[in-house]
């Protein structure tokens, strides 16, 4: 059986400081039952490392913006989201694990940030991929 998996789990150094997030349990455990299928939006459109990204709050709108340098890549995100998904819809894939927290990757609780310098963030956030992926 085929699972979609974020790419920095299974321990590719794809995350933003050039670093993986790998989970033992995925690759050694559930990797003797499933077949990965490695997906990273973040790569796809950015370098490693890269500057890290997080959800900032707008007025009512959820933009993603580039840590330090305050620039605007929602657009990019989402297409980059959309095209994988299209993709994934021929894997036939039973399932899909994502990186938590990532404003990517991250299915819930992720931070959203006000959009001012060292305001208090919430975890109420999805992902922008997470959230393409389970419409
Ligand atoms: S975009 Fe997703 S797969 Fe890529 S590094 Fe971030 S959490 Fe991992």
């Amino acid at each position: 059986m085929k699972l979609g998996i974020s790419t920095c789990l299974l321990g590719t150094m794809c995350r933003y400081d050039g670093g993986h997030s790998k989970d033992k349990f995925i690759v050694n455990e559930l990797g003797k039952y499933f077949e990965f299928t490695a997906f990273c939006p973040e790569r796809e459109i950015f370098p490693t490392p890269r500057e890290a990204i997080r959800q900032v709050k707008i007025n009512d709108e959820v933009k993603i913006k580039t840590s330090n340098t305050n620039i605007d890549v929602s657009e990019k995100i989402e297409d980059i989201s959309k095209k994988i998904i299209n993709t994934i819809q021929e894997d036939e894939l039973c399932g899909y694990i994502l990186k938590s927290k990532s404003p990517t990757c991250g299915m819930g609780k992720v931070k959203i940030y006000p959009n001012k310098k060292n305001g208090q963030s919430e975890n109420v956030g999805v992902g922008i991929f997470a959230n393409e992926l389970k419409k």
